[in-house]
């Protein structure tokens, strides 16, 4: 088990057997021993061991095992298979640590995912994913509002959301399925902790859509356009993009783009798309608009603040409501939010933050 564990951590930290072996002062078969158990590392070493790849000790003793089935991921080319391997593992690890807090609780405080009942069975052109998507925002009673928090959002629905940290550019999204040892499933979708709000929850929200979608397209329907489709459906309802930018319009401020980019947390470029999506704007002004857009260089970064970037409170809370129920120790606690005891005592006595308000 502890040799499987150093291998998933050591390709996690995107590290070869003679890379490791250099961090920690050994040779390349003697890590390989390792991971084969044919040889069990002394504690001192596993410590090395988890410092070299970035990870916690406890990584090698835990023992709930998760495994992803059927992962899809949304990414470039250039993201090739090593890297792919990388990115898995530490989505598991990560989905792990959720699956062994949830486990923690008598009855499970979150919703099991399931997709609404009454959707459109059977979607035949992309202006159908409009209804679809609304129906989805009415069955989560979601109304036509912005969605602040999507993380958590989709967290409370059942989905699990893995932020998680890849600084590979080419990467933006995974959507697959966690099978727990005891034969529990849970959705999950990961986007890299590094892009700007806007494209997280772009991607969040197309990840959701291939979950939704399935089964329901018809053969001439490319998938990934219909999740796009979904992706800013479901953001910026039609009624809503309606609402914000008019129902007929000939021209349209930039500045209007970028205060629904904010309001709504979908980019401008999705906007725009928007626009024409639900007839607020002709085809021949979206594309004017789009050349004017892309000549600014906007697609690449677009002008303006940034939307702020996703984070899930949600594993945190839970943390926090399994330890005043005494499901958990502190300790486990703190191994849990991976932080070291003593500053966790300090956070669960809000010390910190007196100490910031006094200043
Ligand atoms: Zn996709």
């Amino acid at each position: 088990m502890i040799g499987y564990r150093i291998r998933q951590a050591r390709l996690a930290a995107g590290l070869t057997l003679a890379a490791l072996g250099e961090k920690v002062g050994l040779t390349h078969t003697a890590i390989q021993k390792y991971e084969k158990e044919l040889l069990t590392p002394p504690s001192s070493q596993l410590l090395k061991l988890a410092r070299a790849c970035g990870i916690r000790v406890e990584y090698f003793f835990r023992t709930h095992q998760v495994e992803l089935i059927e992962p899809e991921f949304r990414k470039l080319s250039t993201f090739g298979k090593t890297a792919q391997e990388a990115l898995k593992i530490k989505v598991v690890d990560l989905v792990e640590k959720r699956v062994e807090l949830l486990g923690f609780f008598p009855e499970s405080p979150i919703f099991r995912f399931e997709s609404p009942t009454g959707l459109l069975e059977s979607i035949q052109t992309l202006d159908q994913i409009e209804e679809f998507a609304d129906q989805v925002r009415d069955a989560w009673k979601l109304g036509l509002d912005p969605i602040g928090d999507l993380t958590d959002t989709l967290e409370t629905l059942g989905l699990l959301v893995i932020v998680v940290d890849e600084d590979n550019p080419a990467f933006s999204g995974l959507q697959a399925t966690a099978r727990t040892a005891d034969g529990r499933t849970y959705p999950v979708v990961a986007v890299s902790s590094h892009w700007p709000g806007d494209r997280q929850r772009f991607t969040l929200a197309h990840e959701l859509g291939h979950l939704l979608l399935e089964g329901r397209l018809d053969n001439e329907i490319n998938e990934e356009k219909a999740c796009n489709r979904f992706a800013g459906a479901f953001l910026a309802p039609k009624a809503a993009v309606i609402q914000c930018l008019g129902p007929l319009r000939r021209a349209l401020e930039w500045q209007e783009l970028l205060a629904a980019k904010h309001e709504f947390g979908l980019s401008m470029g999705g906007w725009l798309q928007r626009a024409k999506q639900c007839g607020v704007i002709s085809e021949s002004i979206h594309v004017g608009l789009y050349k004017r857009f892309s000549v600014n260089g906007w697609r690449k970064n677009e002008p303006g603040e940034a939307v702020p970037r996703e984070q899930s409170r949600l594993f945190e809370q839970l943390v926090y409501r399994a330890l005043s129920e005494k499901y958990i120790t502190e300790s486990k606690a703190a191994e849990l939010l991976g932080i070291p005891m003593m500053q966790f005592h300090k956070e669960r006595q809000l010390e910190s933050m007196d100490a910031v308000a006094h200043q």
